[in-house]
C-alpha cells in the first residue's frame, strides 16, 4: 500500500466510480474522471501520472497554462471554469475541451481563434440546471437554441453538456437536476443537428458523483475528493 495521500484519495474515489457504474449498470470505460488540480501545485498533480491519470481540470486560464507549461504533453487539461473572450486565444491549443460555453459571443471568439490556428475546438454547453443567480450558464430551454447557431461556426465543435449543480448536503438533491441534464442531452442528440455530436455529459464533482455517474454523467470533475481541500488565502 502506498502512505501517499493523493493517491489513496484517487484510489477510493475510482472505488466509488466502479460502484456507481455497478448499480447503474454502465461500463467504468463510459465514466472519464477529470482529476481538479486548481490551486493545487504540479507536484501533487505528478503524484498521479505513474498511476496512468491524464485528464485534469482547471479553472484559470493563466494556471492552466503554466502547468501545461510545466508538465508532460500528453496530458489532457479541461477548462472548466468560466473563460473571457479576451483568453480565448491562450486555451484553445492547450485544452482538451472547455467545458464552459455559455453565450454566442464565446463561441464566436473561439471559433475564430480556431480558424486561424487551423484547428477545431470541442466544447460543452455549461447549463444553470436549478436556476441560480449566482452562476453562468444557460437556462434549459435556451440550450437547443444556442447549440443550433453554435452549430454554424466554422471551428468549434459541440460535443454535450456541463453543469455545476447546487452545493447541497444531501447529494440526492440534485438527481433530478441531473437526470433533466440527461434528458436534454439526449432531446437535443435526436435531432442530429450538423457538427454536434453530444455524447459528453459533464456533471458530478466531489459531493455528488457517485449520484451523477448513475443518471448518466460521462465526466466527473473531483477535486476535493482526490486534492483535499483547496485553500484560498
Ligand atoms: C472546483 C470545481 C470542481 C471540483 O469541485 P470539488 O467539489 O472540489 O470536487 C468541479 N467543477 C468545477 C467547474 C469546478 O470549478
Amino acid at each position: 500500500m502506498t502512505d501517499n495521500l493523493v493517491v489513496k484519495n484517487l484510489a477510493e474515489v475510482e472505488k466509488r466510480i466502479r460502484g456507481a457504474c455497478e448499480r447503474s449498470g454502465r461500463k467504468r470505460e463510459e465514466v472519464t474522471l477529470i482529476a481538479v488540480s486548481k490551486t493545487k501545485p504540479v507536484s501533487m498533480i505528478e503524484e498521479l501520472l505513474p498511476g496512468g491519470t491524464l485528464d485534469f481540470g482547471e479553472n484559470k486560464v493563466q494556471e492552466l497554462c503554466s502547468k501545461y507549461e510545466q508538465l508532460p504533453k500528453n496530458i489532457r487539461w479541461h477548462l472548466i471554469g468560466h473563460l473571457q473572450r479576451n483568453k480565448v486565444r491562450y486555451v484553445v491549443d492547450k485544452a482538451c475541451m472547455i467545458h464552459s460555453v455559455d453565450s454566442l459571443r464565446l463561441a464566436q471568439a473561439i471559433s475564430e481563434e480556431g480558424v486561424k490556428r487551423q484547428l477545431t475546438v470541442p466544447v460543452l454547453i455549461e447549463v444553470n440546471v436549478a436556476g441560480e443567480e449566482s452562476k453562468f450558464g444557460v437556462r434549459p430551454k435556451e440550450t437547443e437554441e444556442l447549440i443550433r447557431k453554435i452549430a454554424e461556426l466554422p471551428a468549434i465543435s459541440v460535443r454535450g453538456l456541463m453543469t455545476i449543480a447546487p452545493f447541497v448536503e444531501d447529494p440526492e438533491e440534485n438527481r433530478a437536476h441531473f437526470a433533466n441534464l440527461k434528458k436534454l442531452n439526449v432531446d437535443i442528440k435526436r435531432k442530429s443537428i450538423d457538427n454536434v455530436s453530444m455524447n459528453v455529459l459533464s456533471m458530478g464533482m466531489t459531493g455528488d458523483y457517485e449520484v451523477a455517474i448513475e443518471e448518466g454523467a460521462t465526466m466527473v470533475r473531483v477535486g476535493t475528493g482526490i486534492f483535499g481541500e483547496r485553500n484560498y488565502s
